[in-house]
């Protein structure tokens, strides 16, 4: 199967495997795990922040946070696409009594500084408490433009609030912009990463942040049923992909760049080149849906997300030759 369903669909290596298997482990709970602790160390290390949590999953990483940063009563505003207000279950109100205040995010993945301004509360007991910034870098596969980043963050600290980058797909940006992670983390409080998405290990988030952050992450993640033993099983995986799994993320992005040009040749398609800035290919079909083109290409093992429109995502268990394979098989449906 060629799956551009998301690239949260990579399989471990046999390279991974081995490290997995050969992982030195301990109880993690009890803070025994060393492959787990070089994982914090080295994620921490690379954001430039003093440490770092793994955690189960992206969710996990970003409610953690969101708890750390807000109590009871507090809120905090937030993209109306963004992943943790719109794809995480509700989790900080439900769980964390956070209240979210969504703001429409801009055609560029941002949310435009007037309506940041706009929605801060005034220290009022009417309102919630306005208390973080929750920014998401790469936005359905958009790099937020690194002068945007500067000064949301700065308009939110001048007013109070904390930062937290949800980075699942951060080094997609990183790899984009051709710098360092730090550089993008150094405006936030906080930064959620996943390994488990393009990096392709199979399981895992790490949330970075201050010393001070990280001890009542431990208490939040414990509390969310998140403490895992011996974790350094996959942790080994995690240590992996951040070794080699970064800049090879650029072919998935030169996968996605040629999907998109050949696919904008398609008179029934419209792609929308100007945001295809990683590894992420949106499609609107002038007419219809695309469900007989998904059945279509399932006949010939392609897995697409597609209902109204289509969302193909690069990946390294995609090849260049499944991307010709693709393109081709897409042009005959539309022949
Ligand atoms: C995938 C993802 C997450 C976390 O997802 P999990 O499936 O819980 O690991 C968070 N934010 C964004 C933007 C994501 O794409």
């Amino acid at each position: 199967m060629i799956d551009y369903r998301s690239d949260t669909v990579t399989r471990p290596n046999t390279a991974m495997r081995e490290l997995m298997a050969t992982a030195l482990v301990g109880d993690d709970v009890w803070g025994d795990d060393p492959t787990v602790k070089r994982l914090e160390a080295m994620a921490a290390e690379m954001l430039g922040k003093e440490a770092a949590i793994f955690a189960s999953s992206g969710t996990q990483s970003n409610l953690i946070a969101l708890m750390c940063h807000c109590q009871r009563g507090d809120e905090y505003l937030v993209g109306q696409d963004a992943h943790t207000y719109k794809y995480e279950g509700g989790g900080a109100a439900i769980l964390g009594s956070i209240q979210p205040q969504p703001i429409t995010n801009e055609v560029d993945g941002s949310i435009a500084l007037e309506n940041i301004l706009a929605a801060i509360k005034p220290d009022d007991f009417h309102f919630a408490k306005s208390r973080l910034l929750c920014l998401e870098n790469t936005i359905a596969g958009k790099v937020l433009p690194m002068e945007y980043i500067k000064s949301a963050t700065s308009l939110a600290s001048e007013h109070g609030l904390l930062n937290h980058l949800d980075g699942a797909r951060v080094f997609n940006a990183v790899v984009n912009l051709g710098i360092e992670v730090k550089e993008i983390a150094q405006y936030f409080d906080s930064v959620s990463i996943c390994l488990s998405k393009g990096l392709g290990a199979p399981i895992g988030s790490v949330l970075c942040g201050s010393s001070e952050l990280i001890k009542e992450a431990h208490r939040w993640r414990k509390t969310l049923g998140g403490g895992m033993r011996q974790a350094g099983i996959v942790a080994a995986a995690g240590i992996y992909v951040l070794e080699n799994n970064i800049q090879r993320l650029q072919i998935d992005h030169d996968h996605a760049a040629l999907l998109g040009a050949e696919l904008a040749k398609i008179p029934q398609l419209d792609v929308d080149l100007d945001s295809l800035h990683t590894n992420m290919v949106f499609l609107k079909a002038h007419e219809g849906d695309f469900i007989a083109l998904s059945e279509f290409l399932e006949q010939r093992d392609i897995l697409i997300d597609a209902r109204y429109t289509a969302r193909l995502v690069c990946h390294l268990d995609i090849s260049r030759e499944d991307v010709d394979t693709t393109i081709e098989a897409i042009k005959e449906f539309y022949k």
